[in-house]
């Protein structure tokens, strides 16, 4: 079954709502009523700038207007349901843009208080990415110690906050893999680009990003 047949049956099979506007739309076909789909942008990044760790990063909407509430709604008031549309509108995206890997992972866990929620938004999402692409999902970058949550910071706090602050934890894993990285908003690219620079150091050979969203 493709994807588009996928999510046309389970719009099908269960009543489905706008993830922008909570309007139930049945079984439309791009998982969005019309109005929504008429108000957000679709976004595709270049290719990342010298002396990025990553090959390209790609992003399936601009981050503002309704999507931006929806993924704030998504990270911090548990509208979880979000993630399979967000994680099957990236894995159309993978199948548009021809994209393939060996292995997804995403970015190290926040703890449950620093997250303000009682699920990990970004495996989540990277997990739903993996079931609508049949690419394997591998929990290997973690935390190597305190770092605050980034959207309280700078753009330089940022960069200082997520310095060293990942490891990769199964090598084994990622060497000699082609690795993609699914996170939920691309802001600065740093975090991103941090566990880019770890999985190149264990001997991953290509690595893309792809994310839901991303400022432009
Ligand atoms: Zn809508």
């Amino acid at each position: 079954m493709s994807l588009k047949e996928q999510s046309k049956l389970l719009g099908a099979l269960f009543p489905h709502k706008c993830p922008f506007c909570g309007r139930v739309i049945g079984g439309a076909e791009d998982g969005v009523c019309p109005e929504c789909a008429a108000s957000v942008s679709r976004c595709v990044r270049p290719a990342a700038e010298k002396g990025v760790y990553y090959g390209k990063a790609y992003a399936v909407y601009e981050y503002k207007g309704r999507v931006r509430s929806a993924l704030l709604g998504y990270k911090f008031s548990g509208k979880r349901a979000l993630g399979r549309f967000f994680g099957i509108k990236i894995a159309e995206l993978l199948k548009t843009e021809g994209l393939n890997a060996d292995v997804i992972v995403c970015p190290p866990s926040l703890s449950k208080r620093e997250r303000g929620s009682d699920y990990d938004h970004a495996q989540l999402l990277a997990k739903m990415v993996s079931r609508y692409s049949g690419i394997r999902f591998k929990n290997v970058l973690k935390r190597t110690g305190k770092r605050r949550p980034m959207y309280e910071l700078s753009p330089a706090e940022r960069r200082a906050n997520i310095a060293d602050s990942v490891r990769v934890a199964d090598a084994g894993a990622v060497r000699g893999k082609t690795v993609l990285i699914v996170d939920d908003i691309l802001t600065t690219g740093a975090t991103a680009n941090e566990c880019a620079r770890m999985l190149r150091g264990c001997g991953a050979v290509k690595i893309y990003v792809a994310a839901a969203a991303a400022r432009k």
